[in-house]
């Protein structure tokens, strides 16, 4: 008997990266439109839980409207003897993979930002209430996850109980996230690896190091260490540093061989503290995205719940399909909010001083670990709206990018026809390509000094 017989639809690895349009769903539970969901796992004794005990606090699936969209709470309690603290951010994130192998759910993110979807067609099958979810976790975890001996889970859908759990989960993420603070990834001589994203973005591997938090901001060096401890052979897993190849940008010997033999050779070379040349790549659950801005030589940030548009137009979903899928795009860095309060946070591209724009929310929540002058240099939606505007700022504010910008100007020279000459130019350039004679010269965070550049108009082969 298939240990999901007792559930109206089917599971299994299949339904990962099923994709739920509004359409064809029965109800959406959190998501953008709240600003109170959560999803929260707690190490609890032996005797506080209640094995594979499933509650649902508020209206359940049935009862809800259809094609509505709800506040929601997931809460799981896990017992075990080998079961600490450290293991709860990874036994987090598990949910994720795990509801998404339900036919007809879409999990989406994590904490705080998770967006959940129940297909009409599963919901018409049967499922139709979150009991059978509570099932399917609860085997999934104890069959996967052998440190966990108990299990119960609690939903949450009545909006009260959600906002009063999701400000004490919020407490608990901090303390979770401060806990590396402070440390230095110099200080230790193993970093994590984990590979959960790859069944969406094969050629990812996040990197977790003391200063550089997981891209979903959901696993920190410590939980990956606790990680690794229980379950070596899982998707995190220890990486011996090895030699230090350059300090500055975060190259390590240990990490190149390590991303190359589990991305089968895709991606063999990351350098950890910079959004160009080799970057961490970038799965699709990153928290913000760092995008470069060539217009002013800065990077502006978007978190996944910043609603408008940035001030180069864009949204942050535009953004983030630019760097997703598990490449290495220079300028779209896909990054966790924790790594904006490290102090290695794009150290290679100049740290705050390259820092432009970014949603005032973001900034509230990341001020107390910013320098000072960069909390009053980088402009939010309520300073700019568009990148000229944000050119004027800059300008006004005197933040440090503009000294880049005096570097390249030029003085020009008299023109021939059809030509444009540029005398003693230096100009900096984040990246540069040049096709010429069968050939692509790449120049990636170069300086190019030149005597005379001359820009000649193609004219068209008749
Ligand atoms: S974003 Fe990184 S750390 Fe988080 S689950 Fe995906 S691979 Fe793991």
């Amino acid at each position: 008997m298939s240990m999901f017989e007792d559930i109206p639809v089917d599971v299994g690895v299949i339904y990962e990266g099923e994709r739920i349009r509004r359409n064809n769903m029965q109800v959406e539970l959190g998501g953008p439109k709240q600003p109170a969901k959560f999803e929260l796992v707690r190490a609890k004794k032996m005797d506080e839980v209640e094995d594979e005990k499933v509650t649902v606090i508020g209206p359940d699936l049935k009862d809800l409207p259809e094609g509505g969209n709800v506040p929601f709470g997931i809460y799981i309690e896990v017992a075990g003897k080998d079961i600490e603290e450290d293991l709860e951010g990874v036994t987090e994130r598990r949910i994720h993979e795990y509801l998404n192998f339900i036919e007809g759910i879409m999990h989406l993110n994590q904490r705080y930002d998770i967006w959940i979807r129940v297909s009409k067609k599963s919901f018409q099958k049967g499922l139709n209430s979150f009991t059978y979810l509570g099932k399917v976790l609860a085997r999934l975890y104890k069959s996967e996850l052998p440190f966990i001996e108990k299990i119960q889970i609690t939903f949450i859908t009545d909006p009260a109980k959600v906002k009063e759990m999701y400000d004490q989960a919020a407490e608990i993420y901090e303390a979770r996230d401060a806990k590396a603070r402070g440390m230095k990834d110099e200080e230790v001589d193993t970093f994590y690896g984990c590979t959960l994203c790859q069944s969406f973005a094969p050629t990812h591997m996040c990197v977790i190091t003391p200063q550089r938090y997981s891209n979903c901001g959901s696993i920190s060096w410590f939980d990956g260490r606790a990680s690794a401890q229980v379950d070596p052979k899982g998707p995190v897993f220890a990486i011996n540093k090895g030699d230090l190849l350059d300090a500055e940008k975060g190259e390590f010997s240990g990490i190149n061989e390590t991303i190359k033999q589990k991305t089968l050779g895709s991606v063999d070379r990351v350098w950890m503290y910079t959004g160009f040349g080799y970057p961490h790549t970038s799965c699709g659950c990153f928290e913000a995205m760092a995008f470069y801005i060539p217009e002013v030589e800065g990077y502006g940030i978007v978190d996944r719940g910043f609603n408008g548009v940035t001030v180069n137009g864009l949204p942050f979903s535009t953004l983030a399909d630019s760097g997703a899928g598990g490449r290495q795009v220079d300028g779209f860095h896909g990054i966790a909010i924790e790594y904006m309060r490290s102090p290695k946070f794009l150290q290679a591209d100049g740290g705050w001083d390259r820092v432009v724009w970014m949603p005032q929310s973001v900034k509230d929540r990341v001020k107390e670990f910013m320098p000072k002058e960069a909390i009053a240099n980088v402009a939010t939606e309520n300073d700019v709206k568009t990148v000229d505007e944000l050119t004027t700022f800059l300008k006004e504010k005197s933040h440090p990018v503009v000294q880049r910008w005096k570097e390249a100007t030029v003085e020009a020279a008299p023109a021939t026809e059809g030509e444009e000459a540029l005398d003693g130019i230096a100009f900096p350039v984040s990246t540069a390509t040049v096709a010429a004679g069968g050939f692509k010269i790449i120049f990636i965070n170069a300086k190019i000094h030149a005597e005379k550049v001359i820009i000649k108009r193609d004219k068209p082969k008749r």
